[in-house]
């Protein structure tokens, strides 16, 4: 599997940047992860999307959907329909994304396993004020990537986590989470550590602060494994 960073900023993009999207794609199957505020841009500067075999929402907060909204316009242009796999709420936002004709909708539900191809996606409901799920995307070898989605601390996640080698995940504060909301950059060592992940990237960084200080966090915590900050447009073999 191959995993490319299209943006790596909560609530809204810093200057130049980008908001939650990630690429992920095998030798067989392509999809996308969340499409957050300028992630479009930095998708058609590697693929021009012609071919994508579908798109997971991990929940209907803008910072992660936006981009869809100007996409259709180039799906309508190529009569292209994407499928797109989404929660259900909440329930007006579902309705627009389910009434435009070029996404092809399939809600989603916790611990729904979802095929396409030669790539299995698990979806795990997490703790945020929106209905929202970690996706757990497993190739045929057995190999597992999990997207944490938003989500403070909770069991579903610690319990999600267990034999995943990398782990893409939310970690909005460097420290003093939010526990209803998201992660600190220790919990998700912490989290990492205890499961064994081989590789954490830490994504969803609050636009006002520097990523690095998050990942100084991070590498003090977790000792079997290692610590990266996603940058845009960084590609990672998993
Ligand atoms: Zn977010
Ligand atoms: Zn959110």
């Amino acid at each position: 599997m191959k995993l490319t960073i299209l943006g790596n900023n909560g609530a809204y993009p810093r200057a130049n940047g980008a908001c939650s999207g990630y690429l992920l794609e095998n030798d067989q199957t392509k999809v996308i992860m969340d499409l957050g505020a300028g992630t479009l841009s930095n998708l058609m500067s590697i693929d021009d999307a012609s071919d994508l075999d579908g798109i997971l929402l991990s929940h209907l907060h803008w910072d992660h959907i936006s981009d869809l909204f100007v996409l259709q316009y180039l799906l309508e242009k190529r009569d292209q329909v994407v499928p797109v796999y989404l929660p259900e709420s909440p329930e007006n936002i579902y309705k627009m994304i389910a009434d435009i004709k070029s996404f092809d909708v399939h809600p989603i539900h916790n611990g729904d396993e979802v095929t396409i191809k030669n790539m299995t996606f698990i979806f795990k409901q997490m703790r945020h004020p929106v209905e929202d799920y970690a996706i757990k995307a497993v190739d045929e070898k057995g190999k597992a990537c999990l997207y944490t989605g938003d989500t403070g601390i909770c069991d579903a996640l610690t319990d999600f986590v267990e034999g995943v080698h990398t782990m893409l995940c939310d970690c909005t504060y460097v420290d003093n989470p939010d526990e209803n909301k998201h992660l600190s950059a220790g919990q998700a060592a912490e989290i990492a550590e205890k499961a064994g992940v081989r590789h954490l990237i830490l994504t969803h960084f609050n636009p006002e602060l520097n990523p690095r200080d998050y990942a100084i966090v991070a590498e003090r915590i977790l000792r079997r494994g290692r610590v990266t900050k996603s940058e845009i447009m960084l590609t990672f073999n998993i």
